[in-house]
């Protein structure tokens, strides 16, 4: 039995039903799972690690619902910088296909390590190109070394230029492969229980990527799992071309035909959506994935999340690959997401302002529902103990703790002081304490210098 006590924090934001926010405040936890959320005087005295969190603020753990983490190997290349979509991922996909096992265990944990450090304890991840031997195995390794709970997507690619695709040919993959290897990740990793670090997603790329039938039996294999589905949609008006000219429909009519609507599918970006369209994700409880740097990065369009959430859809916050955002911080989503919500105020009229709670929502409860997750968002008994704590006394937050929640997010993002998951510190003094990253980073940037020498 793992016991760990955190205590003395100046603010706690539990973000359960009630939406507390406790002065003079810990957790204890027991193997992971926390017992007791409350006054320092209603927690244990001890425990087996003891953390004094005085003059900090705590809060649930983020979760991350869409990433690409190998291309943190591709961060600002110069090819991508001043281009959307389409041309992005054309400058893009030869040297992701080049990513091999070596490269993919560096780029995984230093996505993972930069969101821990800023505050993130579950990821999602949409890796759909595994070529040069690369696999979700290699990722979910990295996960489990460092210590991140972790989602994985046996994502795919089946649609080549040839075929009337967007990627070249020689990035794609064989559909019945493709399908085989899925079955063998959900049986060698999904785990549904309660405290789960490692769940699997079938997560074919982009309506112009991969087949109709493709879409089909992903479906159908993970529903016959039990497993999520996830994909990129109305993420651009190229798209929605793509989709009116082969298909004759607009793409959430397409994926509404494929079985591809329900409370077991996320989008990510969903940008360009009508409000009819709003109503149907509701009605079948599809989640979202809001990615705004991204979505500025490449100019693809903003989200409407304000309409989404009056609807009731499930909303999420994802940092996007690091091709196109280029940082994998999620406290700067979350501000990022509150600010561009208000500048969509701007253009469209309306009076309901995004607060910095309600952002700070999107990325921890929002993102659990999106995961469809029950035991991560909130800091309460009996959910998984992942958590982050932030110091209120630097330079960064003088002044503003008039509000030290909202400060979180009106001011500029600060690296998390410790960093909890499954009950175990992966931050502490706002340094990485599971793996030695230095030499990880030398290897990722070796590999990276590389896979660019080649373009
Ligand atoms: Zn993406």
């Amino acid at each position: 039995m793992a016991t760990l006590l955190a205590k003395n924090a100046e603010v706690l934001v539990t973000m359960d039903g009630a939406r507390r926010e406790l002065k003079g405040a810990g957790i204890f936890a027991v193997d992971g799972i926390i017992k007791t959320v409350g006054s320092d005087k209603d927690l244990p005295a001890t425990a087996d690690t003891v953390l004094d969190l005085s003059g900090q603020i705590v809060l649930p753990g983020f979760i991350n619902t869409h990433h690409h983490l190998n291309q943190t190997l591709t961060r600002n290349l110069p090819a991508g910088q001043n281009c959307n979509l389409f041309s992005w991922l054309k400058a893009h996909y030869r040297i992701w296909a080049r990513v091999g096992p070596e490269a993919s265990r560096a780029s995984t944990l230093v996505g993972l390590a930069e969101l821990a450090l800023s505050g993130c304890t579950t990821v999602f991840d949409h890796s759909y190109l595994f070529q040069n031997g690369n696999s979700v195995d290699v990722q979910i390794e990295a996960a489990r070394d460092l210590g991140v709970r972790f989602h994985a997507s046996r994502g795919s690619m089946s649609l080549g230029e040839s075929q009337g695709g967007l990627p070249p040919d020689d990035c794609v993959e064989d559909e019945g492969f493709i399908l085989r290897d899925s079955a063998r990740v959900i049986r060698t990793y999904h785990d549904s229980s309660v405290g789960s670090m490692t769940q699997i997603v079938l997560a074919p790329c982009s309506p112009f990527s991969v087949t109709t039938s493709l879409l089909k039996d992903s479906a159908a294999l993970a529903r016959q799992h039990k497993i999520r589905l996830h994909t990129h949609l109305c993420e651009t008006l190229d798209e929605e071309r793509y989709t009116l000219a082969q298909m004759k429909l607009r793409p959430v009519e397409w994926m509404e035909t494929l079985g591809w609507l329900g409370d077991d599918v996320w989008f990510a970006h969903a940008i360009h959506v009508n409000d009819e369209e709003i109503k149907k994700f509701a009605g079948t409880g599809c989640g979202v994935a809001h990615c705004p740097c991204s979505n500025m990065r490449l100019a693809s369009g903003i989200a409407p999340v304000r309409k989404y959430l009056a609807a009731g859809v499930n909303v999420g916050l994802g940092v996007d690959g690091s091709a196109s955002n280029d940082a994998s911080n999620l406290l700067l989503e979350a501000r990022q997401a509150m600010l561009l919500a208000r500048l969509q105020l701007g253009l469209d009229g309306g009076d309901k302002w995004m607060t910095a709670r309600e952002a700070l929502e999107l990325a921890t409860l929002g993102g659990a529902r999106v995961l469809g997750r029950s035991d991560i968002g909130s800091l309460e008994p009996g959910k998984c103990a992942d958590f982050f704590s932030l110091d209120l006394h630097t330079i960064g937050y003088a002044g503003a703790l008039h509000d030290p929640v909202a400060a979180v997010l009106f001011c500029a993002p600060q690296p998390a002081v410790n960093t909890v998951i499954n009950g175990k510190l992966v931050v502490r003094e706002a340094e990485i304490v599971t793996m030695d990253m230095g030499p990880v980073v030398e290897t990722h940037n070796r590999c990276a210098r590389k896979l660019a020498e080649k373009v």
